[in-house]
């Protein structure tokens, strides 16, 4: 539980502030805020990439984040999380 998370991107190093999961039968993602830890599926964020987080055509996204979060930052080009294969 100590150890710290940064974003996934590649070309990111910052803190996760956020987590997604996703389901690929229900091709849906959910984007929640970062808790104690990562559970396995899920993957962290931080707050600029995640607040671009944007799905495929035909998933839908699911912010369940606290509104407090939103960006008040100017847009900045989206970030397309490639679906993984299982
Ligand atoms: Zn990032």
């Amino acid at each position: 539980m100590s150890r710290s998370h940064l974003c996934v991107r590649p070309d990111c190093s910052e803190p996760a502030e956020a987590v997604f999961r996703y389901d690929y039968a229900e091709r849906t993602v959910w984007l929640e805020l970062l808790s104690a830890d990562l559970d396995a599926g899920e993957w962290g964020l931080c707050g600029s990439h995640a607040d671009r987080l944007t799905v495929p055509t035909g998933w839908s996204l699911e912010d369940h984040r606290p509104l407090t979060l939103l960006p008040v930052e100017p847009p900045a080009p989206p970030v397309v999380v490639p679906p993984l294969a299982v």
